[in-house]
C-alpha cells in the first residue's frame, strides 16, 4: 500500500469544507492513517513549496496558506498518490474537471482548497515533513476485503 499527503488548505477550513472533503476521501476508499490540525509558517512553506520560492507570487502563497490553521492528512491505499492527485484535479479550480475536489469546490488557482502529493517519492518527503512517525498509524479497516480484492491487498 502507498501513502500520500493531503492538506486541507485555509480556503477549505475557512469555507467549512473540511467535512465534505474528508467524506469524499472516505467515500472513495482511501484510508485515513494520520490527521491533525496545524498552523503553518513561512519556514515550512519554503520547504513544502521550494519549487515556487523564487516566484513573485510566493509571498501571496505564504499569506494564503497561513491565514488559518490547516488540516493535514496521511492517506493509505493502492496507488494512493495517483488516485488522490486525480481526485484533486488540476491546479486552477476554474479549469479542474467537475467531479474533482478543486473542480467542485473552488474558483481559484491559489485558494484551491487542497494539496495532494505529486509522486510517491515526494509523498514520503512530505509525510515526514508534516507528521512524526508516531502520528501515522499502521491500521486497516476490519472489512478491508470489501475495499480490495485478495491480490490487491498484497500490494
Ligand atoms: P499543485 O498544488 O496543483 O501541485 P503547484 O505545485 O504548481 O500546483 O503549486 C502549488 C500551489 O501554489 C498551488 O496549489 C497554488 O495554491 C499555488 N500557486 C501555484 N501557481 C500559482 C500562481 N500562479 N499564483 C498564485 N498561486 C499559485
Amino acid at each position: 500500500m502507498e501513502l500520500t499527503l493531503a492538506i486541507l488548505k485555509p480556503s477549505a477550513v475557512e469555507r467549512g469544507l473540511i467535512g465534505n472533503i474528508i467524506s469524499r476521501i472516505q467515500d472513495k476508499g482511501l484510508i485515513i492513517v494520520g490527521m491533525k490540525m496545524m498552523q503553518l509558517d513561512e519556514n515550512i512553506l519554503k520547504q513544502h513549496y521550494s519549487h515556487l520560492v523564487d516566484k513573485p507570487f510566493f509571498p501571496s502563497i505564504v499569506r494564503s496558506m497561513t491565514a488559518t490553521p490547516v488540516v493535514v492528512l496521511c492517506l493509505k491505499g493502492v496507488e494512493a498518490v495517483r488516485v488522490f492527485r486525480d481526485m484533486t484535479g488540476v491546479t486552477n479550480g476554474r479549469n479542474a474537471a467537475p467531479g474533482t475536489l478543486r473542480g467542485d469546490y473552488c474558483m481559484s488557482g491559489q485558494a484551491n482548497i487542497v494539496h495532494a502529493s505529486d509522486s510517491p517519492e515526494n509523498a514520503k518527503i512530505e509525510i515526514a515533513r508534516f507528521f512524526s512517525p508516531a502520528e501515522v498509524f499502521d491500521w486497516m479497516p476490519a472489512d478491508s476485503a470489501f475495499y480490495y480484492g485478495e491480490d490487491e491487498l498484497k500490494m
